[in-house]
């Protein structure tokens, strides 16, 4: 069974579904961040090689379910799951983390992509807190009229905003942390992806205490037909219920042999 990982969701299913009777499980990471936090169990790093690539590498390793585990905005790897195992018979669920709400005295604006949240950002002040990770920053490279704190785990590449300060850190973060940055860095305008959990969500908190306005970019959509849970324990009773599914199957393709020899 191979999980398509590089989250927290991802790491605790590996953990739950290592060294349990009936489960061979392989985590699969893109190889973004340099030093990644490894789930338990084996572990495969690199691209696939787009659709085709995870659809050969699938049946050569003979996977018989998958479940993708990647982040909410992951959404070039979803897309190739889905392609690769259509009409292979082999089970995928993508697990899916429910989106932020927002609460009494949040200030959000929400934006379907990171170009709107460009156009909108520069509306709503000078000093922003872009906390989108390392990838997409470059979309803000043209904001000459205003001043970046850059959070990420690894530094972003390519071209960036001129006026910035890069802040290298990995979360769960805390409200009273996140409080502390955005009164020592004068913060007017917070952005995030609508990444969802609760590793990344005390700067909504401190947003909201502030009454500082954030820019939420809305997730891209999951394929056509996908099957989403939103828990690790679905993800499980998923697998379990795909692990019987196969015993099953192999019983029956056994029960097939044996008549088969019966009759020979
Ligand atoms: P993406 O845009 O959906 O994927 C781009 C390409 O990276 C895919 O086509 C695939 O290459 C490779 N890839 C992505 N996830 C992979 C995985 N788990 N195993 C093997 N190859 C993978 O993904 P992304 O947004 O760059 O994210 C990359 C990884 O970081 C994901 O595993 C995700 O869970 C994690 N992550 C992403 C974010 C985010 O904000 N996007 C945040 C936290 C963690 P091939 O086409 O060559 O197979």
């Amino acid at each position: 069974m191979l999980i398509l990982g590089g989250t927290r969701e991802a790491r605790e299913l590996a953990h739950i579904a290592t060294g349990e009777r009936g489960f061979e499980i392989v985590s699969s990471l893109a190889g973004r961040v340099r030093a990644p936090l490894l789930p338990e169990g084996a572990v495969r790093i690199g691209g696939f090689g787009g659709a085709e690539g995870l659809r050969d590498w699938v049946a050569d390793k003979g996977i018989e379910a998958v479940v993708d585990a990647t982040h909410p905005f992951a959404a070039a790897i979803s897309a190739n799951a889905a392609v690769a195992l259509r009409d292979s018979g082999i089970p995928l669920v993508h697990l899916r983390r429910p989106s932020w709400s927002p609460q009494t005295g949040d200030r959000w604006v929400r934006v379907r992509d990171l170009a709107a949240a460009v156009r909108v950002v520069s509306t709503l002040g000078e000093r922003v807190f872009l906390t989108i990770g390392r990838q997409g920053v470059s979309a803000f490279a043209g904001q000459d009229g205003q001043w970046f704190l850059i959070r990420a785990i690894d530094p972003p590449e390519g071209p960036l905003p001129p006026n910035r300060e890069i802040l290298l850190a990995r979360g769960p973060f805390a409200v009273e942390g996140e409080s502390r940055l955005l009164v020592e860095y004068r913060i007017d305008v917070v952005v995030t992806k609508d990444s969802g959990g609760d590793q990344t969500h005390a700067k909504l908190a401190a947003a909201r205490a502030a009454g500082i306005p954030v820019v939420v970019i809305e997730r891209p959509p999951l394929p056509d037909g996908a099957v989403i849970v939103e828990t690790v324990a679905q993800a499980w009773d998923w697998l379990r219920e795909a692990r019987g599914g196969i015993r099953l199957a192999e019983h029956r393709v056994g029960a097939t042999r044996s008549t088969v020899e019966k009759l020979r």
